[in-house]
């Protein structure tokens, strides 16, 4: 990504992850295929999407994402919503998929915001209603910071409902509404936690979504640098199994992204987005 070496994204996560999960004969990988423009701008102002591509954001813009404008960063972007395009077209097939990236949601419909700058849920939802007769959206989002930007682009789209339990204290400290927000005090436990997610999970499948999009975000973890939540990997475990049991009982494609994760050290942040993966496949495929 061409990142500065004091840079504090983690960008060494994501090839822990993979090769973490390339021990498993489980999974199948495939390298991420570049998104391209017009998949981008189903879902994005056009003129944002040109000027990232290009490198013409303003330096208020380029402030905002958090990241320097590269090629490699526009490279890098471009295959990161392209993973969760991948994955979206294998979950028609095969039922569950991921991306070992993704789960940008505090991109906006024409700018970026906090490491994100396309939202590659709100790309993938726009792509299968251009490309299927599927229609109907829950996206549950479980990072520890409030999936904004997914929640601001489907406010005023009633056919995807948007699910956001986050830290109330996190990250962005303006707050957008989602169709439901649970917004949880510092230091909430594995027991709170779940309690809160077990009271609000429901209603993201009465929604009777043909498709669900998971943001597995594993910051609410206790060692999380950014979070403010105090989740063990034990209850990281426990949240990751009730969404997959739901998905399960309800029996709409899945696909999971992998969202935030910057504990330390950061290998603790790739053993637990190794877990939601591990336990999705012993849950889906064994
Ligand atoms: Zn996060």
């Amino acid at each position: 990504m061409g990142l500065p070496p004091e840079h504090r994204f983690p960008v060494s996560k994501y090839r822990l992850i993979r090769e973490s999960l390339q021990k498993d004969s489980r999974f199948t990988f495939h390298p991420a295929p570049l998104a391209t423009r017009d998949e981008l701008a189903r879902a994005h102002d056009p003129h944002y999407v040109d000027a990232v591509i290009h490198g013409t954001l303003t330096p208020a813009a380029i402030r905002r994402i958090g990241f320097p404008w590269s090629p490699q960063l526009v490279q890098r972007t471009l295959a990161s919503a392209g993973a969760t395009l991948a994955a979206t077209q294998t979950a028609l097939t095969i039922n569950v998929s991921g991306a070992l990236a993704g789960g940008t949601h505090h991109a906006f419909y024409a700018e970026g915001s906090g490491f994100c700058v396309f939202n590659d849920i709100a790309v993938a939802i726009a792509h299968l209603r251009a490309t299927t007769t599927l229609t109907r959206f829950s996206v549950i989002d479980l990072d520890v910071h409030q999936g904004d930007g997914t929640a601001q682009i489907f406010a005023n789209d009633p056919e995807v409902l948007t699910l956001s339990l986050h830290g109330q204290n996190n990250f962005p400290f303006r707050k957008q509404q989602s169709t439901i927000d649970v917004a949880l005090p510092d230091h909430t436990n594995d027991a709170e936690y779940l309690a809160a997610l077990e009271e609000v999970l429901p209603k993201a499948f009465a929604h009777n979504p043909d498709f669900v999009f998971y943001q597995s975000g594993v910051d609410p973890l206790k060692e999380d640098t950014l979070g403010k939540l105090d989740l063990t990997m034990a209850g990281l475990k426990t949240r990751d199994e009730m969404v997959f049991t739901a998905v399960r009982r309800h029996a709409a494609p899945l696909v999971i992204t992998i969202g935030g994760g910057y504990a330390n050290p950061i290998e603790l942040t790739a053993a637990a987005h190794a877990q939601t993966y591990q336990l999705c496949a012993s849950l889906f495929f064994s």
